[in-house]
């Protein structure tokens, strides 16, 4: 995902705060959950007041009809007919399971949660429909597309979401930052308590009710399936729900090898805009399709090959760097929380916890369906509209796969560890912060570059047709991507892939019908000359070099600018619909 749009703004009240206990004790406040404990345990803590949340006139943006129209509802429900019986009835369990860490996605997202939906059932009838669907997309009244301005009322998104009091003082703020004071952990929120002093609270007891809930499901679920993996990991992690440590079940989900997946918990940071410390919960409930595995298989195993193939000095190879990331390909059968708001993911790389990496790597995920649908619902009708008519029939919901596949298997091959002035060191640490948007430049061109060069090479995994149908696929997709803005890493990284493939003749502008078209045959030879350049700046470590070249080529020029203007009226995002598990 994206750089963090909200980091580093400043935090504003939504809601009043009732420091007094005497306050929480009046009747109208939202008590805390968890009271009965309050004189002796350290973990005491004072919700706050949300009868002061949302007052003033409930605004509802202009063009809120236009923003709705942004995401295109689009139904999500793979077949599930090869999993036996006791698989599908884990699976439902594990269902249910998500739509709870849902819930509690929406209570991290935004404060006082009952006080809006109340209010919102206050405004005139015919808007309501409209503003729950975008309450829904966005978990709250803050556009994620627009840097969290408000949709919904009046008040300024706070930065640390609910993850803090709202109206955090200055001198509170450096007392969370100084880790030294417990209140920067992963898995708790932050309170005051009945003195007025900052608290961390565990989730497990923040979120007591649901969480034990969970864990419930998550062992009636470990019953039904026969698969030990998948039993082990639900087990363990049942328990990390109530204890917040998740470190053992998350060295078992690298293990995972079931039909039947699930990926769920607090996982990523970034609806904390303020710290970056808080995991905010989600989940997703997979499928694997065992076709797919097989093929994938096979793919790993040319990834040696593939290294010694790159376009670069011989010297800079390494057949040995080994695939660290195991990758999955799956179906999404639901997703849930922190994913389900806003864009919607289709490949996600987990767990965070470094002491999990360093023992075990990380794994990829693709969500196949997910990025079917995007192919459909996105790529398809922009390619209607900036991609030459004679290349739109060569247009495959394959191909926008294989680029995602190849461009996460990419990532595994080509400089990694490196020697620059007889150093030790590694691409990443040399390219500062210039590496992500090289290495996702690199990723995208060399997963082109893969499949052609495999193909060349008659290794039996593709049709002939893959050259026409890899190219203009591409050629969409980078408009999708550079639509998303070239702020952050990968927004840039597909500018300085259309750039430079305008400068070398493959992608060619037709000034007559306004559309692009891709010159195959140059475009096979161009992309593994864009593979060759950012490797060797890679491989050589050469951070002026990495500047320079990002400077030349992430650029939006008046061509992308003015192709990107005619596809304002095509959704940005699609938003699943799960017709087997939501009404
Ligand atoms: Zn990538």
């Amino acid at each position: 995902m994206s750089m963090d749009p909200r980091f580093g703004r400043r935090a504003r009240a939504v809601t009043v705060m009732a420091l007094a206990l005497a306050a929480t004790l009046a009747g109208g406040a939202w008590l805390c959950p968890v009271s009965e404990a309050a004189m002796s345990d350290p973990a005491t803590f004072v919700e706050g007041d949300c009868n002061g949340a949302w007052q003033g006139p409930l605004e509802v943006a202009a063009d809120l009809d236009a923003r709705v129209a942004a995401y295109v509802p689009t139904t999500m429900d793979p077949s599930l007919a090869h999993l036996e019986a006791g698989e599908q009835a884990a699976l439902a369990k594990l269902v249910e399971v998500a739509r709870i860490m849902d819930g509690l996605f929406t209570r991290q997202a935004t404060p006082c949660t009952g006080e809006l939906a109340a209010r919102v059932a206050e405004l005139p009838a015919e808007r309501q429909s409209a503003v729950r669907r975008y309450l829904a997309i966005n978990r709250g009244p803050w556009d994620r597309r627009f840097d969290m301005e408000p949709w919904l009322g009046a008040s300024a998104h706070p930065a640390g979401a609910n993850y803090y009091p709202v109206d955090l003082t200055d001198a509170e703020k450096a007392l969370i930052a100084d880790h030294a004071n417990g209140l920067d952990g992963l898995t708790t929120i932050v309170r005051r308590d009945a003195a007025g002093k900052l608290v961390a609270v565990p989730y497990s007891r923040y979120y007591g009710p649901e969480l034990q809930k969970a864990a419930q499901l998550m062992r009636e679920a470990a019953a039904l399936t026969k698969n030990a993996s998948l039993k082990a990991f639900l087990e363990s992690r049942a328990v990390a729900f109530l204890d917040d440590d998740y470190y053992a079940s998350d060295m078992l989900w690298m293990d995972l090898d079931s039909a039947v997946e699930i990926t769920v918990g607090p996982y990523e940071t970034y609806e904390d805009g303020l710290f970056g410390y808080k995991a905010a919960f989600e989940a997703f409930v997979t499928v694997t399709d065992p076709v797919e595995s097989e093929r994938l298989a096979k793919f790993k195993d040319e990834l040696p090959w593939l290294e010694m193939q790159l376009p670069m000095d011989d010297r800079h190879k390494n057949p040995n760097r080994g695939s660290e990331s195991p990758i999955r390909v799956v179906d999404e059968v639901y997703s849930a929380g922190d994913t389900r708001a806003g864009v919607q993911t289709i490949a996600f790389n987990l767990p965070n916890d470094e002491r999990v990496r360093e023992a075990k790597g990380s794994k990829k995920v693709l969500l196949r369906n997910v990025m079917k649908a995007k192919f459909e619902q996105i790529l398809v009708p922009i390619a209607q509209v900036v991609v030459a008519e004679d290349q739109l029939p060569d247009l495959t919901a394959e191909s926008f796969f294989l680029h995602t596949l190849w461009h996460e298997m990419s990532h595994g091959i080509g400089p990694g560890k490196i020697v620059v002035d007889g150093r030790d060191t590694e691409v990443r640490l040399e390219l500062k912060d210039t590496y992500s948007t090289m290495e996702e430049a690199k990723a995208d061109a060399m997963g082109e570059w893969d499949i052609f060069v495999l193909t060349r090479a008659n290794k039996g995994y593709f049709p002939e047709t893959i050259f026409r149908q890899q190219s203009a696929t591409y050629l969409a997709g980078i408009f999708r991507s550079v639509r998303f803005g070239i702020g952050e890493a990968h927004g840039k990284a597909n500018a300085i892939q259309f750039n430079y493939l305008v400068g070398k003749g493959a992608i060619v502008y037709e000034a007559a019908t306004g559309r692009f078209r891709m010159d195959v045959p140059v475009f096979e030879k161009a992309i593994g000359e864009l593979v060759g350049e950012i490797c060797t700046i890679q491989a050589e470590g050469d951070y002026a070099a990495s500047q320079a070249f990002i400077q030349r080529y992430a650029v939006l020029t008046p061509e992308l600018e003015g192709a990107l203007a005619k596809l304002t009226h095509i959704p940005v995002d699609i938003a699943p619909v799960f017709p087997r598990w939501e009404k």
